[in-house]
């Protein structure tokens, strides 16, 4: 029996049914924008990622941010982590001439542009209780890094600490997105710049590297001198990248490194030139480890001088090398010795010491505030446990890290340069404080290495 072939079977398609697969589709789309939207933090309509958590207003971070945290260290009043902590946002719009100030450092120093200044006004002009400063004043233009737009200065190089401006320690900003957005610094020596020198003059020396840029490179001639610094210390090997174009833009420069981070495990980065480096440490004594510790005449750090030479802690070197392993075999700090002055009634001032530590020691926003030594990145935290103790041997009173916030102990007890003249009791207070903070950082480590 023969049936007709083609007969369609049910009732013949109506616009409704046609068009329903289209609308499911249409909605489907629609959810997945919606998700990727919430995903990657960005309103549908706003341009550049603008992360969601950015109070309203001209200036944001958009969804590039490493969550590096150098905005919130330049500009505490302005930027700020998250709820989650992911990443830093706006979550006060700049207001006033410090925070506007402070800001302009901040763009300067994200090392992913991740800061923007929004082109569209919002808000009413001249409202100055919802956004005070910004739409009076044109806030593109006095937020831009160029002091072509406004007349202001560039944001870099600028003091680490005002109470401590004669002892000669500098932010150069340019920070890195292949250094994971490290601070680099430029601090002065009167160390002899060679080990054959027979005088003694000021040198200079870069702590970490920022990005090779010639912004970078006006910056820190502004400092310098077109000599630019005398040498380079690679606190570790996270935080060396570009150190050979800067090696090529000075040829006098002498780059510092440890031995304890090279290596197919240690040098994870795969940088072998770092081999090549004028000073590497660790060659000539042998490298801490935890077992030497536990030993009780172990219980010191092992120090060198600028050129790499070991040193006892009673050297009269203004600056001195720290080895500082844990969180990499091969990490060092370099010591800012305290610098005396003596004030116009002829009283003597000693400006605090600085340490700057890399990733070894640092001041983290995260859970309210505490002293870390990054426990989550770590190679040896129990190592590195019982390093940080070790460090009130050394006179400072200012942590410069390489990630996380500057730790300035002379702000916990004066707000003024003639203030910080050194009295015992001051003195007693600061190390106390130092003392105490310490054990959060000590902790935490011991708390992640049992995990
Ligand atoms: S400076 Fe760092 S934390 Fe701040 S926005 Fe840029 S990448 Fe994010």
């Amino acid at each position: 029996m023969a049936f007709a072939a083609h007969a369609p079977e049910g009732p013949p398609p109506t616009i409704t049914t046609v068009l329903s697969p289209l609308l499911l589709l249409l909605l489907l789309a629609l959810a997945l924008a919606l998700s990727l939207d919430v995903i990657f933090r960005r309103t549908l309509f706003p341009a550049r990622g603008r992360l969601l958590d950015n109070v309203e207003g001209p200036l944001y971070v958009n969804n590039k941010c490493i969550n590096c945290a150098a905005c919130s260290s330049f500009s505490p009043s302005v930027f700020s982590r998250n709820t989650d902590g992911n990443y830093h946002v706006v979550y006060k719009q700049p207001s006033s001439e410090k925070e506007i100030e402070e800001s302009r450092a901040a763009l300067a120093a994200c090392p992913v542009a991740a800061i923007r200044v929004d082109h569209i006004k919002h808000g009413k002009d001249n409202d100055e209780s919802t956004y005070a400063y910004a739409y009076a004043h044109d806030h593109q233009n006095e937020l831009a890094i160029n002091p072509k737009f406004n007349g202001r200065p560039h944001p870099f190089p600028r003091l680490v600490s005002p109470n401590n401006f004669p002892n000669d320690v500098y932010y150069i900003g340019h920070h890195y997105s292949k250094s994971f957005g490290a601070f680099p610094y430029l601090v002065s020596s009167t160390t002899s710049p060679s080990e054959s020198a027979k005088s003694m003059s000021k040198s200079w020396i870069m702590v970490d590297t920022p990005k090779y840029s010639q912004s970078a490179i006006d910056t820190i001639e502004s400092i310098t001198g077109s000599n630019g610094p005398s040498y380079l210390v690679l606190t570790h090997v996270d935080d060396t990248a570009d150190h050979n174009k800067w090696k090529n833009k000075y040829p006098n420069l002498k780059r510092i490194f440890h031995s304890g981070d090279l290596g197919p495990v240690y040098n994870w980065i795969g940088d072998d030139s770092l081999e090549d480096v004028e000073i590497l440490l660790g060659m000539k004594s042998p490298v801490v480890s935890v077992s030497d510790l536990y030993e009780k005449q172990q219980q010191r750090l092992q120090l060198f001088d600028i050129n790499g030479n070991p040193i006892e802690n009673d050297n009269d070197n203004d600056v001195v090398l720290v080895h500082t392993p844990g969180h990499s075999p091969g990490s060092i700090s370099l010591l800012k010795r305290p610098k005396k002055s003596i004030s116009n009634d002829n009283s003597e001032y000693e400006y605090p010491g600085v340490l700057f530590t890399g990733d070894t020691y640092s001041y983290t926003t995260r859970d309210d505030g505490h002293m870390t030594g990054f426990p989550r990145y770590g190679n040896d935290l129990r190592l590195q446990s019982k390093i940080i103790p070790l460090l009130l041997d050394l006179d400072w009173l200012i942590i410069a890290p390489g990630h996380g916030h500057v730790r300035d102990y002379t702000a916990t007890t004066t707000t003024t340069m003639t203030s910080t003249m050194t009295s015992t009791a001051t003195a007693k207070h600061n190390n106390d404080v130092r003392e105490k903070e310490m054990v959060d950082a000590i902790d935490e480590l011991l708390h992640y290495s049992q995990n």
